[in-house]
C-alpha cells in the first residue's frame, strides 16, 4: 500500500493559520477554525476588544486539506493536522442557536453569551447522496463514506488498512474527489472515479478545460462517467454500486463527494448572505466568513470553500468588526480571489488569484507524478474559468 505512519514530528501542513491571543473587550464570537482563526488574530490587536471564541466540544481544530492528503492514507495521524491552540482557552462548547435579536448566542451546555458583533465561521458539511441509494447493511458496513473530517479519515484508513489491494469506489469527480482519486491510487488502491456528468466540472471550469480534465482521469483511475448512481448494496462482505446504465461496480470501500453546502445553526440553518463586507444581509451585527458565507455580485450568487480563502474572509470579516466599532476604517470589499493549488488525479490545478497585482501562481502541492498540468484561471469558486495562457 505504501502507507505508514510518521514516526517523530510531522511535516508542515501545506497551508498555515495562526490563532490568536482572545482577551479583548467589546464583544464579539465566533468559532475558531481556519477562518475563525485568522479573525482572532486580527482582532487580536486590539486589546480593548473581548473576543470570545466558541469551538466545538468534539474537535480540536484541525487543518481539513490533510484529511484526505495525508491522514486517509496515514502518512499523518490525526493531531499532526491540529492547529495550534488559542493562547488564551476558548469557550469549549456547541453553539445550539444564535438570537441575532436579542443578540446572544445559546449553546449547548445551556449557557448564553452575549456579543456586539458576531462572526459565524461555521463552515460547510458535505452533500449527502438522496435517500434510499445506499442500503442499511451498506451503510451499517462502514464502508461508505464522505472524506470532510478526521473521522471519516479514520474511517477510510481503517478500511484500507485490512484489505490488501482494495477496490475503492469515489462518487463524484470534483476537487475533493478528483484528488482523493490521485491519491489513493498511488496509495495502492484499485480506484474508480464515477460521476452523473459526462464531463465532470463543465460548469466550474468551461467544457474545454473540464474535458481535458476527464481525459486526464481516465488516463489515471478507471472512470465511469455520464452515469449516475442509483443504489449501493452489500453483497457478503463487498459494496455492490449500481448506476443507471445498470453497470455494477464492487468495490470494498465507497467514497461520496457531492460538494458541500453551507452549515450554521439557527435562525439560518445553512447559508448566510453578506453583503462585500461580510456583513450579514439580513441581522445588524452579524459576519459570516468562509465556506457558510454566501456572497453577491450583480445577481449572481456565489461561495467559495477553499482554505485560504475562508482564512482571507475571516481575517476580512474582523475588520468589518473593527470598522463598525470605530476601530479601524471599512476595509472596503472583500476579495473573492482564492489563490490555492489542488491536485486532480494526475493533473496539478492552480487556482490563480487573478486580481492580485502580482498574479503570483499559488503553490503546488507536494504530490508525485503530476503529468499534464493544467493552470486554471479564475476569481471564484463558480466563476467562468479559462485556461491560463502557456
Ligand atoms: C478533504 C478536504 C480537502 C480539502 N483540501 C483543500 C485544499 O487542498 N485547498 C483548499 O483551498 N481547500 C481545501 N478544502 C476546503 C477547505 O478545507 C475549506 O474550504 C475550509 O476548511 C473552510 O473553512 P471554514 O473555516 O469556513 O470551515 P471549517 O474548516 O469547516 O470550520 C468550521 C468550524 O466550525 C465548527 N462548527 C460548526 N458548527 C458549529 C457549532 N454549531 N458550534 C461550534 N462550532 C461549530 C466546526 O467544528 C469547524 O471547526 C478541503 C476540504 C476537504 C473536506
Amino acid at each position: 500500500m505504501g502507507r505508514g505512519p510518521l514516526s517523530g514530528s510531522a511535516p508542515p501542513p501545506p497551508y498555515r493559520s495562526e490563532l490568536g491571543n482572545a482577551r479583548h473587550d467589546t464583544r464579539s464570537r465566533h468559532r475558531c477554525r481556519s477562518c475563525g482563526a485568522a479573525a482572532v488574530r486580527e482582532l487580536a490587536q486590539h486589546e480593548e476588544i473581548t473576543t470570545t471564541a466558541i469551538i466545538d466540544t468534539e474537535t480540536t481544530p484541525y487543518n481539513r486539506t490533510l484529511v484526505n492528503k495525508a491522514v486517509a492514507t496515514g502518512l499523518l495521524e490525526p493531531h499532526h493536522a491540529h492547529l495550534p491552540v488559542l493562547s488564551a482557552p476558548p469557550v469549549r462548547d456547541r453553539v445550539q442557536a444564535m438570537d441575532p435579536q436579542e443578540q446572544t448566542v445559546h449553546l449547548r451546555s445551556g449557557a448564553r453569551v452575549d456579543y456586539d458583533a458576531l462572526i459565524v465561521a461555521t463552515g460547510s458539511v458535505p452533500r449527502a447522496l438522496p435517500p434510499g441509494i445506499t442500503s442499511p447493511a451498506a451503510l451499517e458496513s462502514g464502508r461508505v463514506t464522505h472524506l470532510h473530517s478526521l473521522d471519516d479519515a479514520l474511517r477510510v484508513r481503517g478500511v484500507l488498512d485490512r484489505t490488501p489491494s482494495p477496490r475503492v469506489l469515489i462518487y463524484g469527480a470534483g476537487f475533493i474527489g478528483a484528488e482523493t482519486a490521485g491519491i489513493l491510487r498511488d496509495a495502492g488502491c484499485r480506484v474508480t472515479l464515477a460521476a452523473s456528468s459526462p464531463i465532470p466540472g463543465a460548469t466550474a471550469f468551461g467544457a474545454q478545460v473540464a474535458g481535458q480534465l476527464s481525459q486526464a482521469h481516465r488516463d489515471t483511475v478507471d472512470t465511469h462517467f455520464g452515469h449516475a448512481l442509483t443504489r449501493l448494496e452489500l453483497v457478503e462482505s463487498e459494496l455492490h454500486a449500481e448506476f443507471t446504465d445498470g453497470r455494477v461496480i464492487a468495490a470494498d470501500l465507497a467514497i461520496t463527494a457531492l460538494g458541500t453546502r453551507p452549515h450554521s445553526p439557527s435562525p439560518w440553518g445553512g447559508a448566510i448572505a453578506v453583503d462585500s463586507r461580510l456583513r450579514s444581509r439580513d441581522h445588524e451585527n452579524v459576519y459570516a466568513a468562509g465556506g457558510v458565507a454566501v456572497h453577491e455580485t450583480d445577481g449572481t450568487t456565489w461561495r467559495i470553500d477553499h482554505w485560504s480563502d475562508a482564512e482571507a474572509q475571516g481575517a476580512h470579516a474582523a475588520r468589518s468588526v473593527l470598522a463598525s466599532l470605530g476601530r479601524a476604517d471599512a476595509p472596503g470589499p472583500t476579495d473573492p480571489a482564492p489563490s490555492t493549488a489542488h491536485r486532480s488525479t494526475s493533473t496539478s490545478i492552480s487556482l490563480l488569484d487573478t486580481q492580485a497585482d502580482s498574479g503570483i501562481r499559488a503553490p503546488s502541492l507536494p504530490v508525485p507524478s503530476f503529468s499534464p498540468t493544467t493552470e486554471l484561471v479564475g476569481s471564484s469558486e463558480s466563476a467562468a474559468w479559462t485556461p491560463a495562457p502557456t
